[in-house]
């Protein structure tokens, strides 16, 4: 599959906001936001303004990389949440807050997204009881979460995860049991339960062009 393997943090600088693509780099000063708060590459200096569409492509790359999501699979967000009742870019944004990857990273079972689709890929991750190996799993209102290798107290690995999160806080929607890697969906993700800058209606204005 196709994906961005450069340096994650120049990403944090083409968007202008740390992005925490990778583990914890982003809590602490070597994130280069810090020190070269301005795009990355030769005319980053430049004071360019953006159109209206450039201004939305860059949201809507932004919130991709947040999400560690694809084009064709944003697209595939995008036209489900046309297609639903309701306010669609709410609606975008609580579809990609639902993927069973970004549930571990919120739960703090892992310190990145990125690091959250390695632990369901090696199918330690289990939903209502039944093993789930697909990161992009929809999580439901009710569903329990088990870290497989948890059920005994944290595994060695985990507990490092553990003592690298555990000072970030875990959204309203959601409920963990750090101790036994267990979480569960408490409600339906709100934009406000985000915690990220998202004007997820730059995004719906690109997409209805
Ligand atoms: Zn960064």
């Amino acid at each position: 599959m196709a994906r961005y393997t450069g340096p994650s943090c120049r990403l944090c600088r083409r968007e202008g906001m740390k992005l925490f693509l990778k583990g914890t780099k982003c809590y602490t000063p070597k994130c280069p936001i810090e020190k070269r708060g301005f795009p990355p590459g030769q005319h980053g200096q430049l004071r360019i303004r953006l159109s209206d569409y450039g201004v939305q492509l860059r949201e809507k790359q932004k919130v991709k990389r947040i999400y560690g999501v694809l084009e064709r699979q944003f697209r595939r967000y995008f036209s489900l949440a046309q297609k639903t009742k309701g306010v669609t870019g709410q609606f975008l944004l609580e579809m990609l807050e639902r993927r069973l990857d970004n549930v571990l990273y919120r739960l703090g079972f892992a310190t990145s997204r990125k690091e959250a689709r390695q632990v369901v890929r090696h199918r330690l991750v289990a939903v209502n009881g039944r093993l789930v190996d697909i990161p992009s799993f929809s999580v439901r209102v009710g569903d329990v979460i088990q870290v497989r290798a948890g059920a005994n107290g944290p595994s060695e690995r985990f507990k490092a995860t553990l003592e690298r999160t555990k000072d970030r806080p875990v959204p309203a929607w959601l409920q963990a049991d750090a101790e036994h890697l267990k979480g569960q969906i408490l409600r339906m993700p709100q934009k406000d339960d985000l915690g990220l800058p998202i004007q997820e209606q730059l995004i719906v204005e690109l997409y209805s062009k």
